[in-house]
């Protein structure tokens, strides 16, 4: 017969980490599962300037602060992909994919969101051979060589910014003619020499033998081939809750539904963070949703 935890959190980052603080504090028994790495997408971040209280961390610091403050208050961590969430009388069992399957009275689906791909022709073969989703994981790869950056928003930005520091040239391509990211790292990147903007400009394809080589590239004109040794992705990210949609109300876009509590139409199933329906994707906002998602679990657990 195994454990019945009050509280299984599915996903190690600022949501799910934050709950399982919040809900150790109430005096529930916690597992965290996390299939990856913990501490989320925060941890490409190099450099995060907009958590409150912290002037500037690195994401890969923030991450293993939050981590430390929930193992602090005794919550119970295991490396685990979980495959499947089955709801039943007994309660919720959370399966794993090394098959051993967890039982819960609630749970808080805080999966984050998956980077976007490019949809084109040859990038499953070129990523780790030239195509990277990540600059702070593999930035160091491409020192004194030319690099592309793709996207407008703040990991593009923060991105650009990094590899500016090491690489010899770095093409920031963007499909639009203004950024979505902030205009204070827009300004920092306009100020490095080694930076060229590709505004309204998309990749048409990926060029290269056994290594990216090149993209071809379209600027409201003739298609261009522009030399890169490597480029780095970061058009937005994309929820990942298909194994459990049975219990979810998914929105258009994948990302699921729930009221201001952060239940879902499942009782004693909840979410938070970047898989939830909701406009404002942050750390903070990974953080809120984790606090508000494990005291409305806390009060579930209470009331049954
Ligand atoms: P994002 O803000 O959604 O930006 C994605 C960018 O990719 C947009 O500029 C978008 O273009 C472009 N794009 C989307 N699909 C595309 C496609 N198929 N082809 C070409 N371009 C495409 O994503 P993000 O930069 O990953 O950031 C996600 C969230 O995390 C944001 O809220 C961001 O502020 C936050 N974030 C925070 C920090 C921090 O606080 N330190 C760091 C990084 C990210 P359009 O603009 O034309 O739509």
């Amino acid at each position: 017969m195994s454990i019945q935890y009050d509280l299984i959190v599915v996903g190690g980052g600022p949501a799910g980490l934050t709950a399982a603080t919040y809900a150790r504090r109430a005096g529930k028994s916690v597992l965290v599962l996390e299939k990856a790495a913990f501490g989320g997408q925060i941890t490409w971040s190099p450099k995060v300037e907009n958590f409150p209280g912290d002037v500037s961390v690195s994401g890969n610091e923030l991450g293993d602060r939050f981590l430390e403050q929930a193992m602090s208050q005794g919550a119970e961590v295991e490396l685990e992909e979980v495959t499947s969430v089955e709801k039943t009388a007994e309660g919720f069992h959370v399966i794993a994919d090394s098959g051993t399957s967890y039982l819960s009275r609630t749970v808080i689906l805080a999966t984050g969101a998956k980077p976007r791909m490019l949809g084109l022709p040859r990038e499953e073969e070129f990523i780790g051979n030239g195509i990277s989703f990540c600059a702070v994981c593999d930035g160091a790869f491409y020192n004194g060589k030319a690099v592309a950056v793709y996207g407008g928003g703040n990991s593009a930005l923060q991105d650009a910014l990094l590899l500016s520091e090491t690489c010899s040239k770095v093409y920031l391509i963007h499909r639009r003619g203004t950024f979505r990211g902030e205009a204070a790292l827009v300004d920092a990147l306009k100020a490095r020499p080694n930076v060229t903007m590709l505004m309204e400009t998309t990749i048409q394809s990926l060029q290269g033998e056994e290594e990216l080589s090149s993209v071809l590239i379209n600027c409201a004109g003739p298609e261009e081939v522009l030399p890169i040794d490597g480029l780095f992705v970061a058009i937005g990210h994309e929820p990942d809750l298909a194994a459990f949609a049975p219990l979810l109300s998914l929105d258009q876009a994948g990302y699921a539904r729930s009221g201001e509590d952060c239940l879902t139409p499942t009782p004693g199933l909840f979410v938070a963070g970047d898989c939830r329906a909701k406009s404002v994707r942050q750390v903070t906002t990974a953080a809120a949703d984790g606090s508000v998602a494990a005291l409305a679990a806390c009060s579930y657990l209470d009331a049954v």
